[in-house]
């Protein structure tokens, strides 16, 4: 069966079968995974080891520390405004009181940021001077004014002067869409992409508040502008490994004491979403998720191996292509409808698109379920189909789906 879920998601098979050994006799120690102390030498040269895999494939420099946790991309929408309100408030001690304000901007470009921007607004409610400011809307782009459809221009984003964070999601899981790699290296060259991130219109004389969820992305491919971000995480049921390993890429200026930002009025942070408490412990303050972490490092020395992000990058790009291909290919002939221009930002790892006519869609899946294909139907609140393609998901295991939706297309037609 080929699983294109959107998550959990398929993890490649090799990696699976080692994980089976590992639960049975961890690293030469007699002991399981799932059974060895967080504690072990074993364990903790093997956490070690993973960090190092993430450092040297995205080629994350020192200003940055790779801290592991847990509570999956949900728990980052609180920690993220949590330890960036009390760095600012800590940098700018006066600002929210005597009719100032403290601001967070978010980008709006599907479900996601939009649920993280719900946890902002739950969590801020009751703070005096702090605002949340939608600082892009794409749905204000969209056709039909109320959906996600695509990233919206350059001249969608209005930035605060000095927000405590500038928020966006680098893929929608979704929606479909997702920015494209930016093609500009420093804030002097207006980036011409519009369906990159505009890193020339951020706020200019300040390490940047920038953080970025990577949840659907994470090691698809590298992370140009990696260094201007203060914070990149990502849940690894996607790309890495199973469910509750979080993963988060931290500027170091953004680790910083939350008991005494509290003390000038930032939010209390419960100990297990401080950066402090997580990079102080070297990520085991508590126990960590043992099983995720090894899987992940087994798929990230694997990767490796295959040739690291880049090469990961040219097999997704070929994938979504041919997907995208037929997706336009069914739109000709009226069995297809894509939801989300390839050119306009389409994602590389969720394609979404809708099968047309009366009971279609339901004909669609039954015929992928009859030939292995799992993990199709799209998300509950945007309907359709959604092929995720992961980096599990092979190139082979893609033509499948390709030459399926060319088959289907010819049966609809006839
Ligand atoms: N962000 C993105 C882009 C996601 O795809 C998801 C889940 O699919 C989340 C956040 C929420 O992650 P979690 O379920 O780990 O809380």
């Amino acid at each position: 069966v080929t699983n294109f879920s959107a998550g959990p998601s398929a993890l490649p098979p090799s990696v699976l079968e080692e994980a089976t050994a590992g639960l049975l006799n961890f690293a030469g120690s007699g002991i399981g995974i799932a059974e060895i102390s967080h504690r072990s030498k074993e364990f903790l040269a093997f956490l070690e080891e993973t960090e190092k895999e993430i450092r040297e494939q995205l080629d994350v420099p020192s200003t940055h520390k790779i801290l592991f946790t847990q509570g999956g991309g949900t728990g980052q929408f609180s920690a993220v405004v949590m330890n960036m309100l009390a760095r600012h408030a800590l940098l700018y001690p006066n600002l929210g009181v005597a009719g100032s304000e403290r601001t967070l901007d978010y980008v709006l470009t599907g479900s996601w940021s939009a649920a993280a921007v719900k946890e902002a607004n739950r969590l801020t409610a009751n703070l005096p001077g702090v605002r949340v400011n939608v600082a892009a809307d794409a749905r204000a782009y969209s056709k039909d004014g109320t959906s996600y459809e695509g990233i919206p221009p350059h001249e969608a984003y209005t930035f605060t002067n000095n927000p405590a964070l500038i928020y966006y999601c680098e893929n929608e899981t979704v929606n479909g869409v997702q920015f494209s790699k930016p093609t500009t290296t420093s804030d002097d060259q207006p980036e011409t992409d519009q369906t990159a991130f505009p890193f020339h219109l951020l706020p200019k004389g300040q390490l940047l508040p920038l953080v970025a969820d990577f949840s659907s992305s994470f090691m698809s491919r590298p992370i140009p502008r990696l260094a201007d971000h203060a914070i990149i995480y990502a849940g690894a049921q996607k790309n890495i490994g199973p469910a509750g390993l979080t993963i988060l890429i931290v500027r170091q200026d953004c680790i910083v004491d939350v008991d005494a930002a509290a003390k000038l009025g930032a939010l209390p942070v419960p100990a297990v979403l401080s950066y402090k408490y997580i990079a102080d412990g070297k990520s085991v303050p508590n126990t960590p998720p043992v099983f995720s972490v090894y899987v992940a490092g087994l798929v990230l020395k694997r990767m490796r191996s295959l040739g690291g992000p880049e090469k990961f990058e040219e097999v997704n790009e070929r994938k979504k292509k041919s997907v995208y291909e037929a997706v336009g290919e069914g739109e000709k002939r009226g069995v297809f409808r894509g939801k989300v221009d390839e050119k306009r930002g389409g994602s590389w790892m969720n394609v979404v698109f809708e099968v047309v006519g009366d009971g279609a869609e339901g004909r669609f899946l039954k015929g992928a379920e009859e030939r292995g294909m799992k993990g199709l139907k799209g998300h509950r609140s945007v309907g359709g189909i959604r092929a995720s393609l992961y980096n599990a998901v092979t190139e082979e295991e893609t033509g499948k789906l390709v030459q399926y939706m060319r088959e289907f297309i010819e049966s609809e037609t006839q």
